[in-house]
């Protein structure tokens, strides 16, 4: 018999996980309501020639990692591999350019990018994103990245760290590219062959490689951008960054952050947590701290690169490329799947039984049905109440409320059921009396206040 499986980097989400997406969910939606943020959700699908056209034909998302698809009807679409381009679309499309600016928009949903899987990096995986369009000042950019610092910060990450780098306006990074490609060029055979293909199609791409052999060239003395930036892309970045000392959040410049995508100008960061050693290891910690690790990270997570826990940037054409008036926009995503691999493993040790103050407990079958019913009274006034309704026998009804550390348990026998009453037993006590079902709830509620 064929063993189902889920599709390659995609996963079941439980309520183990679950839990944490809404918790994340929360959080976002608070922190970008505050700011003036309003929730768009745009569908999975769109037109492949939205995001050849937005995110950029020479790109990796475009070039390897789109899932496409083709209807019946023979339109072209893919499942969605990022949330910028969609964005924008439905901004032209609703009308949104009439609006007075920024306007500013978020979203929080599944994206879909075809990625060697690996420990981080799904197939399927969840963003929250911001985008505010129609400004082209330097605050805005500062306020983006705040607000996905203070999000993560809400959710208890304590060393975060925003790496920052201005690639300029596009017609300056023309220029730069140029210059970039006739240095490059000298060092074309040493390139690994995905860099040889950039130095055509992506230079700028070369610049955050992870393959060590480009890494040497590129640290090597490589021109960089920030040298080629134009007066007002320059007071742009030094605007930003001042910002940002003044409010605290740590920053890095890191010359060949460049994001990859077509659309970007200006600014563009990345927000990682910071690591650190707590202690330094003699031989015996070391050992024990090895043995320790194993359980929790695969030898893959531990030699992994860092993982960005969220990423954007200034894209002041894009709008204009998809067909609407000159309007700067700056926005960026936060990977959700990997703040929760990271919450999980924080949390791990902690986890504890959810306590039920109250059990109900029932013996045959119309006790049975009047315990089903009574449920739905509990649900209505808002009383949280644990249940095994399919158990039949009461001692593995008692014993599982013992577990869940109820106070009450509620007992629905065969002659109380009759006569419309029901038992109710204080767990600690041991001591019990006999109530009319309909003041049950009442009676519960005084309880547990
Ligand atoms: P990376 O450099 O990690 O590939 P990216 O630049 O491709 O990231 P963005 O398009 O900026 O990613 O998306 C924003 C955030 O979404 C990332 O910072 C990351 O946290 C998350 N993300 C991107 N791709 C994946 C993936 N395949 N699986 C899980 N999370 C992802
Ligand atoms: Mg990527």
């Amino acid at each position: 018999m064929v063993k189902f499986q889920s599709p390659t980097g995609m996963r079941d989400l439980l309520e183990e996980d679950f839990k944490h997406f809404q918790k994340i969910e929360r959080v976002c939606q608070e922190i970008a309501r505050f700011y003036g943020f309003k929730r768009i959700e745009t569908p999975i699908l769109e037109e492949s020639a939205l995001f050849e056209k937005g995110t950029g034909f020479s790109t990796e998302i475009v070039k390897k990692q789109m899932f496409n698809l083709e209807t019946k009807g023979g339109d072209h679409l893919v499942l969605r591999p990022e949330g910028t381009p969609s964005i924008v679309r439905a901004y032209l499309e609703k009308g949104m350019e009439s609006l007075p600016k920024p306007v500013k928009l978020w979203h929080f949903g599944p994206f879909f990018r075809h990625e060697r899987p690996q420990a981080g990096r799904y197939r399927q995986f969840y963003q929250a994103g911001l985008e505010s369009l129609g400004s082209d000042s330097w605050i805005i950019d500062s306020q983006i990245i705040q607000i996905f610092y203070n999000i993560l910060k809400s959710l208890g990450f304590k060393n975060l760290i925003v790496e920052i780098n201005s690639i300029g306006d596009s017609q300056h990074r023309a220029y730069y590219k140029k210059n970039l490609v006739s240095y490059l060029k000298d060092y074309r055979n040493s390139l690994c062959s995905d860099c040889k293909r950039r130095l055509r199609e992506n230079p700028l791409r070369i610049l955050d490689c992870k393959q060590e052999k480009c890494q040497k060239i590129i640290r090597d003395g490589t021109p960089q951008i920030i040298d080629y930036l134009c007066r007002k892309c320059n007071n742009h970045f030094k605007n930003v960054l001042e910002t940002l000392e003044e409010l605290e959040i740590s920053y890095k410049l890191n010359p060949y952050l460049v994001r990859g995508l077509d659309y970007y100008t200006r600014t563009v960061f990345e927000i990682f947590e910071e690591t650190e050693p707590t202690f330094l290891p003699t031989k015996a910690t070391s050992d024990v701290a090895k043995a320790g690790a194993r359980d929790t990270e695969s030898e893959e997570e531990k030699n992994q690169e860092p993982l960005a826990l969220a990423g954007g940037g200034r894209y002041d054409d894009l709008v204009k490329l998809l067909g609407g008036k000159e309007t700067p926009a700056c926005g960026g995503a936060l990977g959700v799947d990997r703040i929760v691999n990271l919450i999980k493993k924080r949390t791990k040790k902690t986890r504890k039984i959810i306590k039920h103050r109250i059990f109900l407990a029932q013996i045959g079958k119309f006790p049975k049905m009047k315990a089903l019913k009574l449920m739905e009274k509990f649900r209505k006034s808002e009383i949280k109440i644990a249940e095994a309704l399919d158990k039949d026998s009461l001692s593995s009804q008692l014993k599982l409320a013992d577990k869940l550390k109820a106070e009450y348990v509620l007992i629905l026998g065969q002659k109380e059921t009759l006569e419309e009453k029901i038992i109710l037993r204080n767990m600690k006590t041991g001591k019990q009396k006999i109530i009319a079902i309909k003041k049950i709830v009442g009676e519960v509620k005084k309880k547990t206040k």
